[in-house]
């Protein structure tokens, strides 16, 4: 397999079943017809649509939201909280990938469909505990074949599940 760059992606679906991120991270492509990619897109594509802007930085595309006093404000959408951890953590990466560029920003994840938002601060703790993901997330990702499938509640929902549970 040719050199692998960790985004944020990946991050967010580490986070839920390393199994997926295995399948993502080898280009197999999820059912795009599966509504909760359809509609996760529709979320992310048309929600706060007059606030942001998109900028690629590294492997990740990272949405601006604003500025707010000199500082940057980006956001995550996400169509549930449910994996609030996973979305936490893909935010704080594309934190990281900014500091790392000499920009300090600061994380708003968004649930539209719940109205809710909650601010992600990239503190030493979380430094850490991503440092520690994106080695995993590489080890797994170098495996030849995909980690056993894990019945987990996300499996209903997942693009993949044709993947698994056939
Ligand atoms: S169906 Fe379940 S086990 Fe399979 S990739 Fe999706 S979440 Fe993981």
């Amino acid at each position: 397999m040719a050199d692998i760059e960790v985004g944020g992606t990946l991050i967010w679906y580490y986070y839920i079943c390393p199994r997926e991120a295995w399948l993502m991270g080898h280009h197999i492509v999820p059912d795009q017809e599966n509504d909760n990619v359809s509609v996760g897109r529709y979320i992310g594509e048309n929600s706060y649509r007059r606030e942001k802007k998109e900028i690629v930085v590294g492997g990740s595309k990272i949405d601006v939201i604003h500025m707010e006093e000199g500082q940057m404000i980006i956001g995550e959408i996400k169509k549930s909280s449910k994996y609030r951890k996973s979305a936490r953590m893909q935010l704080a990466f594309y934190l990281s990938e900014l500091k790392e560029r000499g920009i300090n920003a600061h994380g708003e994840l968004r649930f539209p469909k719940e109205k809710v938002r909650e601010d992600v601060i990239l503190d030493e703790t979380t430094e850490n505990e991503l440092i520690q993901a994106q080695k995993e997330i590489l080890r797994i990702l170098y495996l030849d074949t995909p980690p056993f499938p894990k019945k987990i509640s996300f499996c209903k929902n997942c693009a993949y599940a044709e993947y698994c549970w056939c």
